[in-house]
């Protein structure tokens, strides 16, 4: 099955906001094995909407149109929807008591101009919408399902997710849809990829890489008769990736790396100290950012100077002078003294130059030195990270993150120096 979409917003076409909806919808099509072989975008014009809608049916199996189902005068979806189904326009009565309700249960009246979200081509069905007022539409021209869903990109999202991909799915054989992403660190996207070759082909389950900033996404996506099949062709399609890449995978789905760090830390129930300087304390704030971080969490030093590297961690004026604030040296200094001098299990150490500025040939802009000690070894690995400031100073905290995640999965950080 194929379908094209219509993205419809003048905005969208002045370059005021970037369709993210449809690329979205589109790797979510991907996932279900529906093709998409077309997108197009139109402005909030009744002509030429109705024209890219009936493009697209003549050339795919289907088309779904995102935006312009509100309540202003620039909202024409549903208006070329039935003109493209040569129907008239009906008020669904349910969809206008919900909006009624709607609006008295904030004190107001609905007015004609809201109610109008209430209108649907008459064979056309509403799609709920939870999270906003204006509804979706199903409707179906010679077999063809059109679909229109509303723009904002919270009520976009979960409309599709719960009520159109199911629906194209059980077309394309299968009637649920469940899905799992699998996180890795520590890998390049290219590197998992070609690991996975032959399962990225497989239709059913789907495999599908995304790359992110210092991470690495797999989302497996399974269509079946029933959730429990559809679970368990996700929970082998996982053991395959497991198999190859489970030294890379920190979790699932939401569990972001600082998470997965805070908790594999209060199941070995040890704590951590940080000692950072060119990421003036994000380490430290993305840990803090996790409930629960508190029980395995002491503290942190920002040392940005060197006067404050030698007073406040002990990092040795001669290590300074000797090999420079960015150097393995200091990075190991840092650690092992913020272990000490804060006490905790775990010490990390950053020190590195996040740019623009302050590069040289020996030491470029994004060299980072990160330490990891523990009781009875410090580890520190050079890593040279590309971007822009920002950039920098995120990649350096997902790598130190990644190398204590690691670490406490060993027992240690002697393991690290084979990393
Ligand atoms: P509309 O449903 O056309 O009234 O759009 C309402 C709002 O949804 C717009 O102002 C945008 O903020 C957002 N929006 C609409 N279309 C898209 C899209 N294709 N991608 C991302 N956001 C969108
Ligand atoms: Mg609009």
């Amino acid at each position: 099955m194929t379908v094209e979409i219509v993205s419809i917003g003048t905005e969208l076409l002045l370059g005021q906001i970037v369709d993210t909806n449809a690329a979205w919808l589109s790797a979510r099509l991907a996932e279900i094995g529906v093709g998409v072989y077309r997108r197009t975008t139109v402005g909030d014009n009744r002509e030429r909407i109705i024209g890219a809608l009936q493009e697209a049916l003549a050339r795919a199996d289907g088309v779904i149109t995102i935006g312009g189902l509100g309540p202003t005068d620039d909202d024409l979806t549903r208006e070329a929807i039935a003109a493209v189904l040569h129907e008239p326009l009906v008020l669904d009565e349910n969809e206008a008591a919900r909006l009624r309700a709607f609006f008295a249960a904030r004190g107001r009246d609905a007015n004609e101009r809201q109610l109008r979200q209430a209108l649907r081509p008459i064979s056309a069905l509403p799609i709920p919408n939870p999270n906003g007022t204006a509804p979706g539409l199903y409707a179906e021209r010679d077999g063809k399902p059109i679909v229109a869903m509303p723009g904002p990109p919270n009520e976009f999202q979960p409309m599709a997710t719960d009520h159109v991909l199911p629906r194209l799915a059980a077309r394309t054989g299968g009637r649920v849809i469940r899905s799992r992403v699998l996180r890795l660190c520590g890998i390049g996207e290219s590197d998992a990829e070609a690991q996975l070759h032959d399962l990225i082909a497989s239709e059913n389950p789907t495999l599908a890489p995304l790359a992110k900033l210092g991470e690495v996404h797999f989302r497996i996506t399974a269509r079946a008769d029933s959730p429990e099949q559809a679970e368990q062709m996700i929970a082998t399609m996982e053991r395959e990736v497991r198999a190859r890449l489970g030294a890379s995978i920190f979790g699932a789905d939401d569990t972001t790396l600082e998470q997965a760090v805070v908790q594999s830390l209060i199941a070995a129930g040890q704590s951590l100290v940080v000692a950072e300087s060119c990421t003036g304390g994000l380490l430290a704030n993305r840990i803090t950012n996790v409930p629960g971080s508190s029980e395995v969490f002491l503290g942190g030093v920002v040392s940005y100077s060197n006067a404050l590297k030698e007073s406040l961690l002990g990092v040795p004026a001669e290590t300074l002078a000797q090999y420079g604030a960015v150097s393995e040296p200091t990075a190991r200094a840092m650690a092992e003294g913020v272990r000490q001098r804060l006490g905790g299990w775990w010490g990390v150490g950053i020190t590195g130059i996040a740019g623009s500025g302050g590069g040289s040939p020996e030491k470029p802009v994004g060299l980072v030195y990160i330490g990891v000690s523990d009781p009875d070894t410090t580890v520190v690995k050079r890593q040279l990270f590309a971007g822009d400031r920002q950039t920098i100073k995120y990649r350096a905290t997902q790598y130190a993150l990644w190398l204590l995640y690691k670490g406490v999965q060993a027992g240690g950080c002697g393991s690290l120096s084979r990393l």
